[in-house]
């Protein structure tokens, strides 16, 4: 079996759970043709201090959110959990079997629309924001042989995510989330993962994209798992409400 593809996805509001727009299109027309047995989904919104995997072969929809329609509160996403390759995770990477997580909104408001009828089964792995960026890369090397095995890797974050600092009038994007956007889009296409590993050295600009590392942190478990030969393409590369980049990369083998 060939290697599946990586896909970072720049999730935004949890309003795209129920939304059909620009963005959501890009999510489902990034899958079209990957068939996979299973997703293992690394997102910024389950950070634990010790490395977890989700061991739940019923995971529930977790609403770690407030304030939104009633709509977005009572959805629902049924895929069933894949104990058996929970165990194959911890076993590769040292994460505990944890069986109270679900899926949270940085899972489930992206399968909403790439896989609608839940019918694959979803395993989540958490990140670790009191670890680096290297230690992240390091866990998406270990992750790598899964992709041969009909694991489809996918990451849920946003490469630019200042939520104190959003404009909710959706104006124009500010300068210093373009300037840094452009700093990863141009490492991502050229392959440069020490750049973005180092991403600190972009200085103010990065402490304003990147004031929690926990939206950024994903992206790095790919690039562990990516090929030097794998071709990155970038989609959904836009940024919203000033500052919140919906960015979005997919890394595929060659055919
Ligand atoms: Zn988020």
């Amino acid at each position: 079996m060939s290697a599946l593809p990586l896909i970072f996805f720049g999730h935004g509001s949890p309003m795209n759970a129920i939304e059909h727009n620009v963005f959501t299109q890009g999510w489902r027309d990034a899958v079209q043709g990957i068939q996979a047995k299973a997703i293992l989904m690394i997102s910024a919104h389950w950070d634990t201090p010790n490395l977890q995997v989700s061991a739940n072969s019923l995971p529930p929809t977790i609403h770690d959110f407030g304030g939104f329609p009633p709509k977005l509160h009572t959805s629902q996403y049924p895929a069933a959990g894949s104990p058996a390759l929970a165990a194959r995770i911890a076993e590769r990477t040292g994460a505990q079997l944890d069986e109270r997580w679900g899926l949270d909104h940085g899972t489930w408001s992206v399968l909403m629309h790439t896989h609608p009828n839940a019918d694959i089964p979803v395993v989540q792995l958490s990140i670790n924001s009191r670890m680096s960026p290297k230690w992240h890369y390091e866990l998406g090397q270990q992750l790598k042989p899964l992709r041969n095995e009909g694991v489809l890797l996918l990451a849920s974050g946003n490469l630019v995510h200042n939520l104190r600092l959003l404009d909710w009038s959706n104006g124009q994007p500010v300068a210093w989330a373009e300037r840094f956007l452009s700093f990863c889009r141009q490492a991502l296409l050229a392959g440069n993962d020490a750049a973005l590993l180092d991403y600190r050295s972009q200085g103010q600009d990065a402490a304003l994209a990147v004031p929690h590392p926990d939206h950024l942190l994903p992206l790095f478990c790919l690039l562990g798992a990516r090929d030097k030969t794998d071709t990155a393409e970038l989609f959904n590369d836009a940024i919203t409400m000033g500052s919140l980049a919906m960015t979005s990369i997919k890394w595929s083998g060659a055919m």
